[in-house]
């Protein structure tokens, strides 16, 4: 079992993953989180080792967006096929979130006839939650094509990035073939070096993910999720009817391919959004595990990935759409038809709007709440349970733009799907057989 675990990076992260709930949610649960060696390790520790990993993680974003973007486009004999693509994506990501929407609507509003949400013995006062500014949707569109390509990558601004990319290789592809061959050989070199990279630091992934896990558990116990145990219940709900059905339905309907098979390759993804509470952190797994071992092309995924993990955020939308209904009937506020579609509007863009990052969706809540008339203190009693149920909406975020890269790729004939079919211990015997061989190669020429 050792020799397994030594062997398989996923199996080294579940590993970390179990290890840290097992260590640390009893931790977190009781007092010992105040104990002032855990307070010592949890600062120092967990909360150094998590960053230096993050910060592996989201130093790779841009550099793999714009290889992969690039290499795809100058590479690329038919332009018309890349609009194809991105109208099926945008396309997709926008009825996948309008029916999580409704499916959150329909189970609280259901829940709370049939059960109710209870009474919280204590309503937030006004005051009680800091709204932040969100810069609202017509910033994020202004954002679409930017005034500085170079703040753009520094404030990780990925549709922009990706704007200019695309226009970039559009423009090399029209100067001259001799021009395209040659970007289009500079950037398959510079492509490969990313990709390499991103597999050293992947190798950290088991020690960087069980601090970030230590982190999370220490500081949210368990017994913050039972006062809201109602809205916990229906959100977990959702979650996995839309993750297993909604993106199962996509596979197989939309793609054609076998639903079982796409679940099976995402355990990686799952356990990077888990443990980061971060789609854009977890851009480079996403990407590696469509293309390695779903056999999506790079110039799709590095595409669609950056894309689905800045604007599609369906996990977000159940938690936004359970959350008005909550806080509706925890306030006595009924809300009406016009209301309901008013929210599904809103969240829709609200969760477009969304950032990728830890906690951004309960920030972009407010707007939902403002637009129906809300109280927005009731915010504030989220708030607690909101960082382990982030997790959880990530990994289902991350699931809607993986099944939705296939099918798309699978319909535009960019996806092998010989790789998609190879049982996934199948290819990461081939990935260690590779890797072995360059350590070879690079010992004889030492
Ligand atoms: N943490 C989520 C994500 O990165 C966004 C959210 O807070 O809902 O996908």
């Amino acid at each position: 079992m050792i020799q397994k675990i030594k062997a398989d990076l996923s199996l080294q992260i579940v590993t970390a993953v179990l290890l840290a709930a097992f260590i640390f949610i009893p931790v977190g649960s009781t007092s010992l989180a105040q104990n002032d060696i855990i307070l010592w390790l949890s600062t120092n520790i967990f909360a150094l080792g998590g960053s230096l990993f993050m910060n592996g993680l989201k130093m790779l974003i841009i550099p793999l967006v714009i290889g992969g973007l690039l290499t795809g486009i100058v590479g690329m004999s038919d332009l018309g096929k890349m609009k194809n693509l991105a109208l099926g994506t945008i396309g997709l990501y926008l009825m996948t979130t309008i029916i999580a929407l409704a499916g959150a609507l329909g189970l609280s509003l259901l829940f709370d006839s049939l059960i109710g949400f209870g009474q919280v013995m204590q309503l937030p006062e006004s005051g009680a939650v800091a709204v932040k500014e969100t810069g609202g949707l017509a910033a994020m569109f202004a954002n679409v094509i930017p005034e500085n390509i170079i703040v753009a990558l520094v404030e990780n601004n990925m549709l922009g990035v990706i704007f200019f990319v695309v226009m970039f290789g559009i423009a090399a592809v029209q100067v001259s073939e001799e021009t395209r061959l040659a970007v289009s050989d500079a950037a398959n070199k510079f492509n490969d070096i990313i990709l390499r990279l991103t597999v050293m630091i992947m190798k950290f992934a088991p020690f960087g993910i069980f601090c970030l896990m230590a982190n999370t558990f220490i500081k949210n116990g368990v017994q913050t999720l039972l006062p809201l145990i109602g809205y916990v219940a229906v959100l977990l709900t959702m979650l996995l009817l839309h993750c297993f059905i909604t993106y199962g339905a996509i596979v197989k309907f939309v793609g054609g391919l076998n639903p079982v098979i796409f679940f099976s390759k995402m355990r990686e993804i799952w356990l990077f959004g888990f443990s980061t509470g971060s789609s854009s952190a977890t851009i480079p797994v996403t990407m590696e595990t469509a293309e390695k071992r779903m056999g999506v092309k790079p110039s799709s995924a590095s595409f669609t990935i950056p894309l689905g993990a800045t604007i599609n955020m369906d996990g977000t939308a159940c938690m936004q759409g359970a959350a008005t209904i909550f806080v509706a009937s925890i306030y006595g506020i009924d809300l009406t038809m016009a209301a309901l579609l008013t929210v599904v509007v809103t969240a829709t863009m609200a969760s477009i709007g969304t950032a990728g990052v830890r906690g951004a969706g309960i920030v972009m809540l407010s707007m939902v709440f403002h637009q129906v008339g809300l109280p927005i203190e009731g915010i504030a009693l989220l708030l607690a349970v909101d960082p382990i149920l982030d997790m959880i909406r990530t990994a289902v975020n991350l699931t809607g733009d993986t099944a939705v890269t296939v099918a798309v790729a699978k319909r535009n004939n960019m996806l092998d799907e010989d790789v998609f079919n190879t049982p996934l211990d199948v290819l990461q015997a081939k990935e260690a057989e590779a890797d072995a061989k360059i350590a070879n190669t690079r010992q004889a020429h030492a």
